[in-house]
């Protein structure tokens, strides 16, 4: 796959969402992202879980996956919405300013593109730093840094 054929839309509130959890102390936070295509290798990231709602499998801090709860969030936003949004892929936080990913977020991501039911061909992952936000995507054979869109 070539990433930049890709569109990755982010509306504003949905940064300023994921900024007003980021890590200044404490635990690393994390949840579900959720979103809608709206063209042709063109997506919307419009939604994220509330915190502690991860599929992937690792003990973050205070912060368990529940795996369960983070299926009904899936569930509910797809009826919700028509049976227009669904899942998109995981964010978390790190004490860093600008994040990158770390060998075991990779492997998470990884894992979850092999054994979760996902809609398009692919995972995406945001790291949310002390100053900036790294957004990802995992097409099954390598993470991709990617630039979204503000919308
Ligand atoms: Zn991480």
């Amino acid at each position: 796959m070539n990433i930049t054929d890709y569109t990755i839309e982010v509306p504003i509130e949905v940064i300023d969402t994921l900024q007003s959890m980021r890590q200044i102390s404490g635990n690393e936070n994390g949840g579900i992202l959720l979103g809608s295509e709206i063209g042709e290798k063109h997506y919307r990231i419009n939604r994220v879980s509330e915190p502690c709602m991860l599929i992937e499998r690792s003990t973050r801090g205070g912060c368990t996956r529940d795996a369960n709860k983070a299926n009904e969030i899936i569930k509910r936003e797809f009826e919700l919405s028509n049976h227009t949004r669904f899942y998109l892929g995981e964010w978390h936080t790190h004490p860093e300013n600008n994040p990158t990913p770390s060998s075991v977020d990779i492997a998470s991501i990884y894992d979850v593109f092999s054994k979760s039911k996902i809609v398009i061909d692919g995972v995406f992952l945001a790291i949310v730093g002390r100053k900036s936000i790294f957004w990802g995507f995992h097409d099954g054979t390598q993470m991709h840094k990617i630039e979204v869109i503000v919308v």
